[in-house]
């Protein structure tokens, strides 16, 4: 079961024990640091790490423990269908809310950051599953989607499912232009490529310190006044670990410190609406490299400040 990958909890297709504990695990984040899918409880992530991957201040992970992380996190993905129930935790029933939720979110964003006027735009679509996001959000906004995903059968399936598949949109072609086997800790992408770096319900497969680490190279990745958009599970308070996938579910204020440590600023965030009311909530940040600065740095406002204004003397 996977509680960062979206729907955590898919509480009809689990047995009737696991799913009390889990609801356990979801009632008791408001009061403890931390908790795992057996109801477990943790005083601070720095314990959970410690535990999970090793991880010390001084010393770093363990490297037995971390490859373990990851590897039993493929493992679970390796084991789902190739399909949008599949990659949705058996809540392929909110793709079309999920979807417009972005759309509406993006469509504020595009003209604020890049201008009225066409551009050819380049996204990437970060642990893309079958290609879902790319299908049904990017190729309508993006001349260029690359994906990265790092379990085979789904990057293959995403390969069926888009590259023969290029849609027209404004007598434009938009295409799936390359698709890499990677995982994110391993990725670096090209200087300059990406408009917009889209990371969804897979981020938390990776701990704090590779978190940070693919952020900061992943910067270099985005075209000036690019952005990231991350959008994810949020737990109520601190974190929510789920054993079977090996992945965590971050708070709010745990995005906001990693997102810092990052050197990443918050453009705006929105909430997504009409989630089932069993699963995590879900959140949808746009980050930026620039400090926003007062009045705003987008392309839009900037040219609200050449508009003519009275010279006060
Ligand atoms: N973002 C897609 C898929 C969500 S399912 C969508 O919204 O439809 C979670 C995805 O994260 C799976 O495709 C899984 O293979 C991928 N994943 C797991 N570990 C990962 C890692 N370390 N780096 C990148 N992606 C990972």
């Amino acid at each position: 079961m996977n509680t960062a990958a979206l729907p955590p909890v898919s509480f009809s297709t689990i047995p009737a024990r696991r799913r009390l504990v889990l609801r356990f695990a979801l009632r008791r984040q408001m009061e403890v640091s931390g908790t795992d899918s057996t109801g477990r409880e943790f005083s601070s992530a720095n314990e959970m790490w410690r535990e999970e991957i090793g991880e010390d201040e001084a010393a770093g992970s363990d490297q037995t423990k971390l490859r373990d992380w990851y590897s039993k996190g493929i493992s679970y993905w390796q084991g789902v269908e190739a399909s949008v129930e599949g990659v949705l935790g058996g809540y392929g029933c909110v793709n079309d809310s999920d979807v417009k939720g972005s759309e509406a979110f993006l469509k504020t964003l595009l003209p604020l950051r890049f201008g009225k006027e066409k551009q050819h735009l380049v996204a990437v679509d970060c642990g893309a599953g079958i290609g879902r996001v790319t299908k049904n959000l990017l190729l309508r906004h993006f001349n260029e989607v690359d994906l990265v995903e790092p379990v085979s059968h789904f990057l293959e399936a995403a390969r069926e499912n888009l590259s023969s598949n290029s849609i027209m949109q404004e007598e434009e072609t938009h295409k799936a232009t390359n698709f890499y086997c990677v995982p994110l800790q391993e990725f670096s992408p090209e200087t300059g490529r990406y408009d917009v770096i889209w990371v969804q319900w897979c981020i938390g497969h990776l701990p704090d310190e590779d978190f940070i680490s693919f952020f900061k190279r992943a910067k270099v990745g985005l075209k000036p006044n690019g952005f990231f958009i991350v959008k994810e599970n949020i737990a109520r308070g601190g974190f929510v670990l789920d054993k079977d996938d090996q992945s965590i579910t971050r708070s709010d204020a745990y995005f906001r410190d990693l997102f810092n440590r990052c050197g990443l600023f918050v453009h705006s965030a929105r909430d997504q609406k009409e989630m089932p009311k069993e699963l995590f909530p879900v959140k949808m940040y746009c980050l930026v490299t620039e400090k926003p600065q007062k009045g705003g740095n987008d392309a839009r406002k900037r040219k609200h400040g050449n508009r003519p204004t009275i010279i006060k003397s």
